[in-house]
């Protein structure tokens, strides 16, 4: 018995012994999704964009898979589910499960435990990445329905297009953007999308209702600029806010498009609007050590390849999502938690499980 106690004894009081360290817990959570945004839309933009870029200064990268429950080749509901509610569904569902049964998403759990929620998109609000983050249906061209749902999500603050399936309504010839206003919202519009509008002048106590569009916002091509800009407005909203902390979805909505579109041109700006946006958020996120960056995507679009000598030149293989593994890259506290391959539900996970909701 002795030498089995004193081999206990030692290894209690030993300094070599490996002791298991809690993960640092981030406050806030700000989530970048790059729609579309594969290895090869990545790599151009880092052809373009003068160093150092945003994503070579996280602090951690990994990688995650993207096939739905139905299909290698993922849409954009079933990825965005899979990130934002933890399960695998077939494609064209928001928020539901492959049983089509609702699932809670992180949003709504972080809005339940008390902190504040926001989303800035480039597409309308009631597409399908920013759909699967508060609204539970099981075909994402459901656009009225989805819209009447995020009147009832209480998202503190959105910014985004299609404006128009919240008083232009089929379904129900209900204006939604009043029913907005009876819940608090302050309603705000972006009438140029070259433009800007500051939300700090909004009053605490009001949710924040940003329209940018009757549908979807143009394309950068044709001058929209204001995701760099709108995304940290919505930081800055949350944080006035915020006494619990937020949690935030941003999405580069249009570089999949563009990708579809086997447009290069206008990838290309899509990815300089998507890398200016970042190098906004990160520099924030730089002056708080409260805040988990994640920037990921939730497919590849066109099985993109870069060719050339000096400069590249993009091929585009197919006008299709692709089955490829995207990048997810983390920094903060709990960033360390991205490391290493795993499937697009542990981005929610992972998250909750930081969040501590
Ligand atoms: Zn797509």
């Amino acid at each position: 018995m002795l030498p089995e106690m004193l081999l206990s004894w030692w290894l209690l009081f030993s300094p070599f012994v490996p002791q298991a360290t809690a993960p640092e817990k981030p406050v806030n959570v700000i989530l970048v999704i790059g729609d579309g945004m594969g290895l090869a839309q990545i790599a151009l933009a880092e052809y373009l964009y003068k160093p150092p870029s945003p994503l070579s200064r996280m602090d951690v990268v990994g990688l995650q898979k993207t096939h739905s429950a139905s299909h290698l080749e993922t849409d954009s509901g079933a990825a965005g589910t899979a990130m934002s509610c933890g399960v695998k569904t077939f494609n064209a569902a928001i928020g539901v499960d492959a049983d089509s049964v609702p699932v809670k998403s992180i949003l709504e759990l972080a809005s339940e435990h008390g902190m504040k929620t926001g989303l800035v998109v480039t597409s309308s609000i009631v597409h399908a990445t920013p759909a699967s983050f508060y609204a539970h249906v099981t075909s994402r061209g459901s656009y009225e329905e989805i819209a009447l749902q995020l009147v009832s999500a209480n998202v503190d603050v959105f910014v985004g297009g299609g404006e128009k399936y919240f008083f232009d309504r089929h379904s129900d010839h209900d204006n939604l953007v009043k029913t907005l206003e009876r819940k608090q919202y302050e309603i705000v519009r972006l009438d140029d999308p070259r433009g800007r509008v500051k939300l700090e002048g909004v009053r605490k106590e009001k949710r924040i209702a940003c329209f940018t569009a009757l549908e979807d916002p143009i394309r950068a091509t044709m001058g929209r600029s204001y995701l760099p800009y709108m995304a940290p407005e919505a930081v800055h909203a949350l944080e006035k806010r915020a006494d619990k902390g937020y949690f935030l979805m941003v999405e580069a909505s249009q570089v999949d498009w563009a990708a579809h579109a086997n447009d290069r041109e206008w990838l290309a700006l899509e990815m300089q609007d998507a890398y200016s946006m970042m190098e906004n958020l990160l520099e924030l996120v730089n002056e708080d050590e409260n805040t988990l960056l994640i920037i990921t995507a939730d497919h590849e679009c066109s099985y993109m390849s870069l060719k050339g000598k000096k400069s590249p030149k993009v091929e585009f293989n197919t006008k299709v999502h692709s089955s490829q593994m995207v990048p997810v890259f983390a920094h903060g506290p709990g960033a360390e938690q991205f490391a290493g391959i795993y499937e697009n539900t542990a981005i929610f996970d992972k998250i909750k499980m930081l969040l501590g909701i």
